[in-house]
This record gives C-alpha cells, structure tokens and sequence, in this order.
C-alpha cells in the first residue's frame, strides 16, 4: 500500500449514522483508498460504502463553477442533465452567483425557507439554522431528520427528556437480550450489526420484530414477521404480558417513572391471543417474547425507519420507551433505548438546532428565556432586530405545502433533495418549479437542482474541516484529505459569504470559531473542545470532565424532567393511513439497499457500488410473482394513487406474499412518487413504509 499512496488522513466516514473512522488515502489530489481504523464505533471496521463509495468525489459531473439560470432557459423541470447542463445554466463567478442568490433571498422575511442537510457538520448545520432565524426573523428551517428519526425523537424528548440514545449500540457487549424492530442494520447500519452478530454469537438473545425477513433473522432466537404497521399492537400485547404476570421492575417504576397506573390500565386491552389476527403472530410467541425481553439481566432495544415512518411513529416509540421503563432496562451498562441514526450527522445536525421547533441542544422557540439568550448572543444586525418568532417554523414537508399556498417564494436549499426525497415528488417538484427564487448548494446538479435558479458548487466531506455526531452521540473530527474541484468551497464558507450578503455582520474565518460559539449555548459540548477533538478524533457527550472520554450510558440516575423521571405515554391502536383496496390491494413499503444511499446521487456516482447495485428494483415474494405471470428479474409496474413506477422485479421470500418493497434511490423507478405523504401528528413523519399498490406485470 505504501507505494501506491502519498498521504493519510483521518476522517469519519459520510454515509450512515455509525460513523466509522476512515484513514483516507490520497496521491496527487485524489483519494485512492479507503480504510478502517480504530474509531469509537468501529473498532477498525468498515461496510461496502465506507470502502468503496469514495470516487464519487472525483466524478466528472462535481459541480466545479458557481451556475446561474439563463434568462433563456426552458421552463424550470427534471430536464438537465448534469453532464452537460450549458442550455440551462451558465457558469458565473462566486460574486455573481452569491449576489444574485442574495438578491433572490434578502428582506423576504417569512417568504423564505431553509432545508439544511444531515450530511454537512455541526458547525455547517448550526450556521445554516443561524442564517435563517438571524437572518429572516423566524423559524422556517428543517432537515431530513423529519423525514427519519423525528417521531422518535418527540417520544424521547416527551418520555425520557432527551432526544438522544440512552446508551451507544457498543453496550449491546453488556446485554443478554435485545429487541431490533423495524431495523435491517445489516444492510443500513452494516457495522452496527457485526456487533449484534457477535452478540448472538455469545449467547446473546437477539428479538428481531420485522414485517420483513432479514439476515439477521439467521443470528436471532426469535423473529417475528408481525402485520405491517401492527407495531402499537404487538409491543402493547408483549406488554400487557409483562405487566400481567408481574414481570415489571416495580422498584424502578416506583423510583423512576411516572404514569405508571395508566400505562398498566391501558394495557389490560392488548391481551396477545386478542391482538393476534392484527398482528398476525400467535399468543404463545407473544408470551415468551415478553418473558425473554423481562427475564433480562440487561436489555437493549434498537429501532430504525420501520418504527418512525408511520403516521402512528410517535406512538410506535412511545411503546418502546414504555417497554424500556417499565422493565427498568435504562441507564445501567448493556440496557438502553437507542434509535439508530441514518444519515451521518443527522444527530449533530438535529443538536446543532436544524429544526423548526428548537433551537440547539433542543431548546423550545416557545421560550421567552430562551429567544433572550440567542437574541443576546446574535445581537441586531443588518436591519434584522435579533428577534426570533415565538412561534415553531414549518417543516420540510410542510414548506412545499406553503409554497404551494404562495406564503414561501424563495429557499435556500443545502445538500437536501427533496425533489426526490419528499413523500409526495410530484408535489415536490411543482412546487420548486414554482418558487421566485431557488438556491441549491450541494456537490452534483441534482434532481433538486435542476428547478435552481443559483448553484453554488460545495466542497465533499474528504474535502473539508468539521465536527460530525454519530449514532452514538460520539463528536468526531473530520478532515480534508484532498482539496475541491474547480472553484467549489466549503459548506460553512458559501453560508457565511451568503449571509454577509444579506446583512449580517459574520466575521467567521474557521469551523473552530463557529464551534467555539456553539459551546456557549449547547451544554451538551461541556468538556469538549475543537482542540480535544483534533488531539483525540472522538468524545462522547456528555463529558464529565476534560479527561471524560464521554458517558456511554445516560440517566441512571434521573432523567431530563421534572422530578427526575420518565413518563409512561400509553399508545392507542389506528390504521394506517391508506389501507389496500380492491383497487390498490397491495402493500408498499419502502427502505435502503446495502449499496446504495438515500436519494442515489453520491453512490450511484460510485463505481463498485453501482456495479454491484446498477438497476432499479423492487422485491416480492415467489408465490405473488408467480401469480402475475412474471419470472423473476422480470418488469413490473407498480401504481398507488399518487404515480405508477415500471421496473425489474427479485423473488424474495423475506417479502410477505401481500407486500412489495421498494428501495429509494433510483430516479428513474423515484419510490417517491408512490408513497404516501399522510403524517404523522407528534412528528409530522411522512408514512413511507405503508401504502396501498397496486401490481401488474409490466
Ligand atoms: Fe460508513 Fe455506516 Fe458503513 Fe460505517 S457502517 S462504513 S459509517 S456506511
């Protein structure tokens, strides 16, 4: 290896949540090699992106020139191709394109929207939620948190008063049982799992709660294929087991919670054997789940996007949560709640403030103390008088309502793409088209920005400085191991530039200046320095101390509420929004694939992965496509109410014979334009894993 590349540089991996640590290799500007090393949440480890999908960096179609619609320009659509994009855009200097997106932006107050992104730093994230509430007095800015773990996260912030993880997933070590619901981690948080193999592998009793078959189902010692979106039900039923049969930590409830005598009353109603035609899975099985998860020493629960993306996502959690209290498996090495994170930043983003209802470390809009201290710190400028609205923002999918509604005519949109990610594209897309103004900075022209009217090219994370949060709350170090093509700069950068140009009086000339900033107003950073972080590459927050490598495991003693205690939220049982039909009879889920990442703009960029991955697909089982008259590998189309996608069909048994699954990121099959965009109240979460499709060979 040693003559094939020039130079090493430790950096954090940009796809999932986990956040490994990369050694990058670089020789004459370009990264040439990946490797793992020895990170916090790694242990040297790596998955098939991390190795592989790193060339997208060198890709011809980076975004090298700042872009300016031309006046003569067809009409705005998904229309450009980003190789050769000369009748639509032309290139502009820096001065031009950031005063024509400053000239589209400045003093349109509350018609302006920001959609940061979870894939930029946390200073990058907390200079983006600066600009538009400094900037244009309120709180219209989000990111694809909403999108992900947002109903999660308004359950922990309710039940536990934190919105993070109560232990990383490397605590699974300590357990001897865990419950992954509404997770594939093998092929989403791909080195997550090799921990969750190793523990089965010891012993460990590994409870897997899937609609859908995966690999893990190989390392469990139960796998319970429930009914799509029957989680209230199910987790209630296992519950009501527990709570029958005197399984409860009663000590811990006493100690520790609160609502425990309606949480057990409510639960009187979820009796397994009269749950199980909901839930499709038998009272017995229900019963010695319940048994396993009670009879732990000490028990993790894990959940992804299976749990979240349901209109009933926030009760979903609130059920877990519950599962958690009411067992007294928190705060003690090996037991925790722990959703895993997607993208990798999603975490840091979401503490940074990118949210429309708070500010950093969480702290509600709502508060008068709290718009104070920001007012405070941020000061008048620029004609904006310091002021934030007390009233929540709107959020990514709300936003394109509003613009649709002509209350939003300009965004400002940072590595987000929402004309492939929104639940409803279609909706999406008008609505971007329909927009005075529209500023798209990212690294590739993509989907969202062939509706720009300015683009401004961005530096890729091998390509800049900043802090990242992981799944785990560990704050890790990226670096710069290669320089940006052409002229296109950091994130933080261009957002300081641009807000300078709408007023204000920015003087940042480093992420650490930005983070020192930060830590004035985000407890959470206590004892975390830039320099720690550039000495030690990771901390975990909290930390104790300068020396505290961070606290694995939180709220053994007390949680974030009043009086120190949890809160018990009982969950009812609703239907999913759009049930099959004889029209639509069918189920639609949808979700990741190993190889590729969310909306496919970096890894379908990345050789090996589009190697292995190329083609646009969908899963069923044998038997349903038998029934339709197609071989596997064959072409079907799929219809809701909302679009019609025609694409290759896999037999997989791990599908049930009533459901299709539908992976996100190909254009040209966009999952998106079938889903349905009903959300959920609590964390306004789109529906993505339930609708009702329709199927015909194609
Ligand atoms: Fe990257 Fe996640 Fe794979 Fe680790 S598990 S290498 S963070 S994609």
């Amino acid at each position: 290896d040693s003559k094939n590349f020039d130079a090493e540089t430790k950096s954090i991996c940009p796809f999932c949540g986990v956040g490994c640590q990369v050694s990058l290799k670089s020789k004459d500007g370009k990264i040439v090699k990946v490797d793992g090393i020895n990170g916090p949440a790694n242990e040297g480890r790596l998955c098939v992106k991390g190795r592989f999908g790193f060339d997208y960096i060198h890709h011809p179609h980076r975004l090298t020139k700042p872009l300016i619609r031309r006046d003569d320009a067809p009409a705005k659509g998904l229309n450009v191709d980003p190789g050769n994009y000369g009748e639509v855009f032309r290139e502009a200097t820096w001065d031009e394109a950031l005063d024509a997106a400053a000239k589209g932006l400045k003093g349109r107050g509350r018609q302006v929207a920001g959609f940061g992104s979870a894939k930029c730093s946390n200073e990058e994230a907390y200079l983006f939620q600066k600009f538009i509430r400094q900037g244009f007095g309120h709180n219209n800015v989000d990111h694809c948190t909403r999108l992900c773990h947002a109903s999660s996260v308004a359950a922990l912030i309710e039940n536990v008063g934190s919105g993070a993880v109560t232990a990383t997933f490397n605590e699974i070590e300590n357990a001897d049982v865990a419950i992954v619901i509404g997770a594939n981690p093998v092929e989403n948080h791909p080195v997550a799992a090799t921990f969750f193999k190793q523990f089965a592998k010891r012993g460990g009793k590994l409870i897997v709660l899937d609609p859908r078959g995966q690999a893990l189902k190989r390392h469990s010692s139960h796998m319970l294929q429930f009914r799509p979106g029957a989680d209230v039900a199910l987790l209630n039923s296992i519950m009501h087991v527990i709570a029958e049969e005197g399984l409860v930590d009663r000590q811990y409830i006493e100690a520790m919670t609160e609502n425990w005598d309606a949480e057990r009353e409510h639960l009187k109603g979820f009796a397994p054997e009269k749950m199980a035609d909901l839930t499709g899975i038998d009272a017995a099985t229900i019963r010695d789940v319940a048994r396993t998860f009670a009879g732990a020493k000490s028990a993790m629960i894990f959940w992804g996007m299976g749990v979240s993306q349901h209109i009933h996502g926030t009760d979903n959690s609130r059920c877990l949560i519950s599962l958690a209290l009411m067992t007294g498996q928190i705060g003690r090495p090996g037991a925790g709640l722990h959703p895993l994170r997607g993208q990798n930043n999603v975490q840091g983003a979401s503490d940074a403030g990118l949210i429309p209802m708070f500010l950093p470390d969480y702290a509600s809009v709502l508060k008068d103390d709290v718009r104070q201290k920001y007012a405070a710190l941020w000061g008048d400028q620029g004609g904006f008088d310091g002021k934030i609205e007390a009233e929540k923002g709107l959020t990514v999918t709300e936003i394109l309502d509003a613009v649709h509604a002509g209350d939003i005519k300009a965004m400002y949109v940072l590595g987000e793409n929402p004309a492939m990610s929104d639940p409803d594209v279609d909706h999406a897309r008008a609505a971007l088209a329909a927009l005075d103004c529209l500023v798209v900075q990212d690294i590739f022209l993509t989907e969202t920005a062939n509706y720009a009217d300015v683009i401004l090219p961005a530096a890729a994370f091998a390509e800049k400085t900043g802090t990242v949060t992981n799944t785990n709350r560990q704050v890790q170090m990226g670096r710069p191991a290669v320089t940006p093509p052409g002229d296109a700069r950091e994130d933080w950068a261009i957002t300081v530039d641009l807000a300078k140009r709408c007023g204000l009086d920015w003087t940042y000339a480093h992420p650490r200046e930005v983070f020192a900033e930060m830590k004035q107003v985000m407890a959470s950073l206590d004892n975390i320095t830039w320099d720690r972080l550039e000495r030690e590459d990771a901390v975990t927050y909290p930390s104790l101390s300068p020396t505290d490598p961070g606290q694995a495991i939180v709220f053994g003693d007390g949680f974030p509420r009043p009086e120190g205690r949890a809160k018990f939220t009982p969950a009812n049982v609703i239907a999913p929004d759009e049930v099959p039909d004889a029209d639509y009879p069918m189920i639609l889920t949808t979700g990741r694939q190993l190889e590729h990442w969310h909306t496919g703009s970096m890894t379908r960029r990345s050789k090996v992965l589009d190697a292995v991955e190329p083609e646009a697909n969908c899963s069923m089982h044998p038997g349903t496509l038998r029934k339709l008259g197609v071989a596997p590998g064959g072409w079907v189309r799929l219809s809701t109410r909302r679009g019609t996608v025609t694409l290759m069909a896999r037999a997989d048994r791990a599908v049930a014979p009533d459901m299709v699954f539908l992976p996100f990121a190909f254009v040209e099959a966009a999952a998106n334009l079938l889903t349905n965009p009903a959300l959920d109240p609590v964390g306004k979460i789109p529906e993505f894993k339930f609708a009702a499709v329709k199927v015909e060979a194609a």
